[in-house]
């Protein structure tokens, strides 16, 4: 069977090696990062503390006792050469590299100083006593100024650590916390079993449990300095926590029970804490994973939300620039081309003597044509005082049949040249006269019967008006229809034609250059007039009626 003292060996040697690989691992990670630099240092000089310990613990005390005196003198220089590395480690490992000269030169000057003396003196330890699980050091006079100083420097380290801690957020933070929990097993390992027990208690033959903290230190910050994503410092407690109980109930098992019944008891107990164990922890893992998955959401709409303002205050910016640039070019072309218009009526009309039989059509085809871009012009200005909420009713009382009446006049010659039949089938009794702006209600207008002769390849447009009387707590209205037999609306184009910029199937196929405005002014001059305006179509090419409701 191994003796405690030849496991301990094994131990501390699979230690050794495995710290020194994951130092090296670490190092060659990024080998000009300062941090991983002394992580190096700080880790071999960990190493050559427990190997110079170990060989001091195992030379022959009979034959080689100053060997094993010198053994023991360099592990402390070691611990020594690990404080210094260990104090500088943590300024860059918690990146505030600012010097302060004074310390800095203290820890170096106090630290070198001791080296020398356990490297060329036995001032710290001037002897070795064999005992069954190693050489006991006999300290010296010297011993009274390494412990404080090994004491100072930790107590240094830590406040440099913990101050530079709260200053620290986020991912660097969680990094610290992982060497903050090193530390404070290494050290706490080291304290108990080095500075409080080997001294008081002689023959204390556990004192290399502080040597195997080191194994935590190590590990925490290797892990902290090479991992990008960390897991929280409280899940790496509970298992830390779950690990040790779990060793403490398998200690009992092992050392203290004797009886085979208790031990199977106490076995079944260590099998069920560690499953209760691992439902914790994946528990507690699973919480982590949703609290994480819910603050990247929250980011991400975060950002979204941001993009989007963004957006939309360029996109106000660019709407303006639009509205502007649309009232300016408009304003600009109406004038000449009223001018036109004016023209070619009096050219017509004979004011400038008898016209040649030739020129008429051509002539009506420009007059066709300036009519239009007047129309698309007028939609433009309405669109842009719409938008920028500059336009008023002027009310007054009219009467919509001579409003249809002469708009009729103007648009049969456009219906007579495409052989459509449009008719006005006016009431058989007289509407009554309705309070309106006569020339935002012929607007709308306009674009309806124009739409419906632009629309239409044969057939008729009708216009037709019907008074509804209700009782006499209501008001009386008025429904105008303009009905086709064009090319008829599909259900996904009822809901959008009345948009504005938005144009249908039958507006891409037969009338490329469309604004997409007309309906929009035509919605918004109504719902002004608290009217309703709607279309009804049995479908593609089944024709259609659009229809305008006011009170009377
Ligand atoms: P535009 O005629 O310039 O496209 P409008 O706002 O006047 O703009 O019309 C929007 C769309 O509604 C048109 O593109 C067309 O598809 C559809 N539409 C309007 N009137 C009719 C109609 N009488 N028959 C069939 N489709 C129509």
């Amino acid at each position: 069977m191994l003796s405690v003292f030849s496991l301990n060996s094994i131990f501390l040697l699979l230690i050794a090696l495995l710290g020194a690989g994951v130092a090296l691992w670490v190092y060659f990670s990024n080998p000009k990062a300062r941090t991983n630099q002394l992580f190096l240092l700080f880790t071999i000089f960990n190493i050559f503390w427990i190997v110079f310990t170990y060989f001091s613990d195992i030379t022959d005390v009979y034959s080689m006792a100053s060997l094993a005196i010198l053994y023991r003198n360099l592990a402390y220089g070691s611990v020594f050469l690990f404080l210094i590395c260990t104090y500088f480690f943590v300024k860059f490992f918690t990146k505030k590299t600012e010097t302060n000269v004074f310390l800095d030169t203290a820890v170096v000057f106090s630290g070198t100083t001791l080296l020398f003396i356990s490297l060329f003196t036995n001032l710290i330890v001037k002897g070795v006593e064999p005992r069954n699980w190693g050489n006991y050091p006999i300290f010296g006079i010297g011993v009274y100024v390494a412990y404080p100083a090994i004491i100072l420097l930790t107590i240094l380290t830590l406040y440099l650590l913990i101050k530079n801690y709260f200053s620290l957020s986020g991912k660097n933070r969680i990094k610290t916390q992982y060497f903050i929990l090193g530390i404070c097993i290494f050290a706490l390992g080291n304290f108990i079993c080095n500075i409080i027990l080997v001294p008081w208690w002689k023959n204390f033959p556990y004192y290399y449990l502080g040597n195997y903290s080191t194994f935590f230190l190590i590990g925490f910050t290797s892990y902290a300095i090479v991992k990008r994503k960390l897991f929280g410092i409280k899940i790496v407690l509970a298992i830390l926590m779950v690990i040790f109980i779990a060793v403490l109930l398998l200690l009992d098992i092992l050392i203290l029970t004797q009886n085979a019944t208790f031990q199977f008891f106490k076995l079944l107990l260590l099998v069920a804490f560690l499953n209760f164990g691992r439902i914790l922890i994946n528990n507690v893992l699973k919480e982590i994973e949703e609290r994480k998955k819910l603050e990247r959401l929250t980011k991400k709409m975060k950002n979204a939300n941001l993009k989007l303002e963004n957006a939309n205050r360029k996109l106000k910016k660019i709407d303006q620039a639009k509205s502007e640039f649309l009232s300016i070019a408009s304003h600009q072309l109406r004038t000449p081309l009223t001018v036109i218009k004016g023209y070619i009526s009096m050219i017509r009309e004979g004011f400038y003597g008898q016209m040649p039989e030739k020129t008429k059509i051509p002539l009506e085809n420009v007059y066709i044509s300036t009519e239009k871009l007047v129309n698309l012009i007028n939609d433009f200005l309405n669109f842009s005082k719409l938008e920028a909420g500059k336009i008023e009713l002027k009310i007054e009382e009219s009467s919509i049949e001579e409003i249809i009446t002469s708009l009729i006049g103007e648009l049969k010659i456009e219906a007579e040249r495409k052989n459509l039949k449009l008719s006005w089938e006016k009431p058989k009794n007289p509407l009554p006269k309705l309070l309106i702006d006569k020339d935002k209600i012929r607007q709308v207008f306009i674009n309806l019967i124009d739409n419906a002769i632009k629309y239409t390849k044969e057939g008729s447009i009708t216009i037709y008006a019907k008074h509804i009387i209700l009782n006499s707590h209501k008001r009386d209205k008025v429904i105008i229809g303009v009905k086709d037999t064009g090319e008829g609306i599909t259900k996904e184009d009822h809901s959008k034609i009345f948009e504005s910029f938005s144009r249908g199937r039958a507006g891409t196929k037969l009338y490329t250059s469309g604004s997409g405005l007309g309906l929009y002014i035509c919605k918004q001059f109504i719902n002004m007039h608290h009217g309703r305006i709607w279309v009804e179509s049995s479908g593609k090419y089944k024709g259609s009626t659009f229809y305008v409701e006011l009170s009377v």
